[in-house]
């Protein structure tokens, strides 16, 4: 499979690495929307949140707690926006699923 979150992973291609652990990592975006913009994701590859299902719930939850610890860790004490993309419409360029965190700036709405 020619994924690229999949080869980060791997470690094939470098990434700046924000944290790590047995089924979740997370490095910065390559090209930042905001001073604060970290790619949470799971190490196995899943396509996008429509391809989670039951088995997945565990992971699901692992991932939106990682993002609130690592927000924590990174001083997003004003808060923070989290996105998940997905599919074509919803503006997904990497057909593994991650959860966008950006801070550091105030946030607007509705998004683009
Ligand atoms: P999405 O559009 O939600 O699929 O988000 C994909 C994100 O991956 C974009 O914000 C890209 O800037 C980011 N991205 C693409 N290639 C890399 C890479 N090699 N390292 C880090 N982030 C990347
Ligand atoms: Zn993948």
């Amino acid at each position: 499979m020619d994924c690229l979150f999949c080869k980060i992973v791997a470690g094939e291609i470098p990434a700046k690495l924000v944290h790590q652990e047995e089924t979740l990592l997370a490095f910065a975006d390559i090209h930042p929307q905001a001073p604060t913009h970290v790619l949470v994701l799971p190490r196995r590859h899943l396509g996008s949140l429509a391809e989670a299902g039951k088995q997945d719930r565990e992971l699901l939850g692992r991932l939106l707690e990682a993002v609130a610890e690592i927000a924590s860790r990174l001083g997003l004490s004003g808060g923070y926006r989290t996105v998940i993309n997905t599919g074509a419409d919803g503006g997904q360029t990497v057909e593994h699923l991650h959860l966008h965190l950006l801070g550091g700036r105030p946030m607007h709405w509705p998004p683009g």
